[in-house]
C-alpha cells in the first residue's frame, strides 16, 4: 500500500476503543484490532533496553499498521524470510535494513533479494546453501551461520528444523571466511522462551564455535524467543536483557549484538474481536478459530485474556464459568481446547475480545471454509483493560 492509500485507509478504519468498533460496526464478522500506542511503546522498550540492535521478525505480524508503529517506536532493522516480506518492509520504508534470515532460500528469491533489494546479510546452516548464496550474492556479504541450540523451556522449538550443530557451524564459518565473506553467528532459543538462562547457554555455545573457527565476527545475533505475558509464569523482559548483557560482558564479547524479537514486540498490541453466534449449554460457537487468527491457542496452549461485551458497551459482569469455544469452520478440530472463563449470562450476539493476539495471528490465517478475518482496524484511544 502506498503512503497515500494507507493514510486514506486508516482514516476510514480508525476507532477510539473496541467499544467504539462495536457501536459503529455492530460486527457479525471478526475484527482484528491494532493498538499503535502499545506497539510504539513496546518498540521503544526494546530499542532502549536490549543491549544491541533490534530486528523485528516480520513473520510474526506483517500488517502495514504494525510495521508503521514499530518504525515509529525506533525499529529500523527487519528479520525477513521471503521476498514478500522484504518487499513489504522496503516499499513502506525505503531506508529499512532487511536481513535474509531464512536458512533455505529459493534461487529466484536470492536473485531478487540481491538485485532488486540490495540485501547483504544472509543466514545459512548448510554448505550447499553457502554455495548457493555466494553464487547469487557474491562474497561482499555477511554470512550469518545459524546454530542449533538446546530447546530449554520454550513453547516452540526453533532448532528442530534449522540450525547447524557446533562442528558444522565451525566449518561453515571457516569456509565463508576463506571465500572472502564477512561472518556472523545467529541462533534462536525457541519461541515463548520462559527461561532467560537459555540465552546464556546459547551465547556460550556460539562463542565456543567462534573460538574454534577463529574468524572475525561482524555480529552475534541472539535471535527471538522473548515471551509475551499470556497466563503463565513469564519472567520480565528486563531479566532477559540483563542475562544477555551480563553474558556478553563475562565472555568478553566485543562484537555488536543483535536480537530478532517477534512475539514480545507485538503480542500485546493487537486483539481479536469475535461474536458469539450460538450458545449450546456451556459451548460457545464464535466466528474466528484455529484456522483463522486463533491457531496458537491450540498449538501453543497459549491462554490469552478474554473479555465479554454486550451491545452499547455494556460490560458483561457477574459470575463467571468455564466455556468451551468452537471456531466457525465445519471441522471438529476447530475448537479452542482451553476452557475460557466468561460471564454465565453470555448469549448469542455478545462479543468476546481476545487480548494479546498480535503475534502469529492474522499472518497465519488459512481462509479455510471461506472464513477470513479481513477487517483490520486501528484503535488510537482507549486500550482494552487487560492485565498484561
Ligand atoms: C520466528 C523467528 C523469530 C521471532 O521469534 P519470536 O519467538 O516471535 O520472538 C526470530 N528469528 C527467526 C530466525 C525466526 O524464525
Amino acid at each position: 500500500m502506498s503512503e497515500q492509500q494507507l493514510r486514506r485507509h486508516s482514516r476510514e478504519t480508525r476507532f477510539a476503543s473496541v467499544d467504539d468498533v462495536i457501536d459503529r460496526l455492530n460486527p457479525s464478522y471478526p475484527v482484528f484490532c491494532v493498538f499503535p500506542d502499545i506497539l510504539r511503546e513496546r518498540a521503544q522498550t526494546f530499542v532502549e533496553g536490549f543491549p544491541g540492535t533490534v530486528l523485528y521478525a516480520v513473520k510474526c505480524n506483517p500488517h502495514p499498521y504494525v510495521l508503521r508503529s514499530l518504525w515509529e517506536g525506533g525499529i529500523r532493522h527487519f528479520d525477513t524470510a521471503s521476498i514478500f516480506e522484504i518487499a513489504k518492509v522496503t516499499e513502506q520504508f525505503p531506508e529499512a535494513h532487511c536481513y535474509f534470515n531464512h536458512p533455505v532460500k529459493g534461487r529466484g528469491a536470492l536473485d531478487s533479494a540481491v538485485d532488486v533489494y540490495g540485501l547483504t546479510d544472509f543466514v545459512v546452516d548448510d554448505m550447499h546453501e553457502l554455495d548457493k548464496v555466494i553464487r547469487y550474492a557474491g562474497t561482499d556479504i555477511t554470512v550469518e551461520v545459524r546454530l542449533a541450540t538446546p530447546k530449554g523451556r520454550a513453547v516452540y522449538n526453533l532448532s528442530a528444523k534449522f540450525g547447524a550443530p557446533p562442528d558444522d557451524g565451525v566449518a561453515l564459518l571457516k569456509e565463508a571466511s576463506r571465500r572472502g565473506c564477512r561472518t556472523a553467528l545467529a541462533f534462536h532459543v525457541g519461541s515463548q522462551c520462559l527461561d532467560p538462562d537459555a540465552f546464556r547457554i546459547a551465547m556460550e555455545l556460539a562463542m565456543d564455535v567462534a573460538g574454534k573457527a577463529d574468524v572475525p565476527l561482524e555480529y552475534l545475533d541472539v535471535g527471538g524467543g522473548f515471551p509475551a505475558r499470556y497466563k503463565m509464569d513469564v519472567p520480565p523482559l528486563r531479566d532477559y536483557f540483563d542475562v544477555i548483557r551480563e553474558t556478553r560482558d563475562r565472555l568478553g564479547i566485543t562484537v555488536p549484538l543483535m536480537g530478532e524479537p517477534g512475539r514480545a514486540l507485538v503480542a500485546s498490541g493487537c486483539s481479536v474481536l469475535t461474536q458469539v453466534h450460538l450458545r449450546k449449554g456451556n459451548d460457545l460457537y464464535i466466528n474466528d478459530g484455529i484456522y483463522g487468527c486463533l491457531s496458537e491457542i491450540r498449538d501453543g496452549d497459549l491462554d490469552p485474556p478474554v473479555r465479554a461485551i454486550r451491545r452499547k458497551g455494556e460490560a458483561l459482569a457477574g459470575h463467571t464459568q468455564p466455556f468451551r469455544i468452537f471456531g466457525p469452520t465445519c471441522d471438529s478440530l476447530d475448537v479452542l481446547k482451553l476452557p475460557f472463563h466468561l460471564p454465565d449470562n453470555i448469549q448469542e450476539g455478545d462479543w468476546i475480545e481476545f487480548g494479546l493476539m498480535g503475534a502469529y495471528s492474522i499472518g497465519m490465517q488459512t481462509g479455510f471454509n471461506g472464513f477470513v478475518t479481513d477487517t483490520i482496524v486501528r484503535i488510537d484511544g482507549t486500550h482494552s483493560d487487560f492485565d498484561f
